[in-house]
This record gives structure tokens, sequence and C-alpha cells, in this order.
């Protein structure tokens, strides 16, 4: 808190997007880690392009990786199948998640969906738009979980409102 106040209004640290949107996702308990590429990596971190971004206790993990999501949506070029098809079907599970329509099915169709985009994709871009997911899929799978039953942690309240998909 000496080095910048802290979370304020006496909200909690919830998570921290190291080095842009094609970057991880930290929790508070890897906190205690030295920001240097070595001990990052360490932690399934790493330093990018240096921009952190900072969210408290009042941001639903789903809601910002739809976010994430978006952006990489608004800038694959399109060429590959992976990275132009992959983000839109990624958003449309991370909504499925956020409204209460997700199933147990859904955490493999994730995973797999990160892996082909990871692996198969033709740039970085494609590449790493499944990091930020990948780190919240393995540190805070329980706040996926609770969506699948219905309640959001966050707003404590059931999301099943069916809105339309975006994408
Ligand atoms: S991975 Fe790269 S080449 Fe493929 S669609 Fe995405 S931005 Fe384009």
């Amino acid at each position: 808190p000496e080095f910048g106040g802290g979370i304020p209004d006496g909200k909690e640290l919830k998570c921290y997007h190291l080095g842009g949107q094609s970057g991880p996702i930290g929790f508070p308990e890897q906190l205690d880690t030295r920001y240097d590429h070595t001990s990052l990596k360490k932690q399934g971190l790493s330093i990018g392009s240096g921009a952190v971004v900072v969210l408290d206790d009042t941001v639903c993990i789903i809601d910002y990786l739809k976010k994430v999501s978006e952006f990489f949506i608004h800038e694959s070029c399109g060429k590959c199948v992976p990275c132009r098809e992959g983000n839109r079907q990624m958003y449309m599970i991370l909504h499925k998640f956020a409204t209460g329509l997700a199933t147990e099915k859904d955490f493999e169709r994730l995973e797999r969906l990160s892996f082909t985009m990871a692996t198969a994709s033709s740039c970085g871009l494609g590449q790493s738009a499944s990091t930020a997911l990948d780190s919240c899929l393995k540190h805070r799978r329980e706040e996926f979980q609770a969506h699948i039953n219905g309640i959001c942690p966050v707003c404590l309240n059931s999301r099943k409102y069916g809105d339309q998909y975006a994408y």
C-alpha cells in the first residue's frame, strides 16, 4: 500500500492482469513474487508490455474475461480460423457462464479451445488470446463453477437473464 495507496474504498484485491490483454492474470496468493522475468515465469506470470491492470473484488472474473475476449475479436485480422472463430466461440462460452447457462462440459470446451488457439493460430495474437482465461481456469475454477450453479459470487444473484449473444 505504501507504493500506490492500496485498493481504495475498503475493497480487496481480486487479481491483476500483467503485460496487456495477451498476458496472464495473477492472484493475491502470487503477490509475493519479485517483478523480474525469471521469478514471474516460475509463477506462470510475465511482464509482457509492462502494463498492470488491478481489479478489486467487485469485478466478476467472467465479465472481465468477456471484455478481454471482445478485445481479441476486434483485433483478430481474420486470416486463420483458430483465432477468428476461436475468439468468438470463447466469448459465447463465457457468456453461457455469465448467464448461468453453462454446464460442466463447457469447462472441457474452454480448455480444448484454448489449447487449439494457442497451438494452431498463425501469429502471437491468436496464440496468446487465451492466456488470461488459462490463468483463471487454473486459479479460480470455483468462480466458474459458481456460475454453472447460477450464482455469480460477486453480485450473489442468479444471473439467468438469458440475454442474446453479442457475437
Ligand atoms: S492469429 Fe494472427 S493471423 Fe491468425 S487471425 Fe489472429 S491476428 Fe490474424
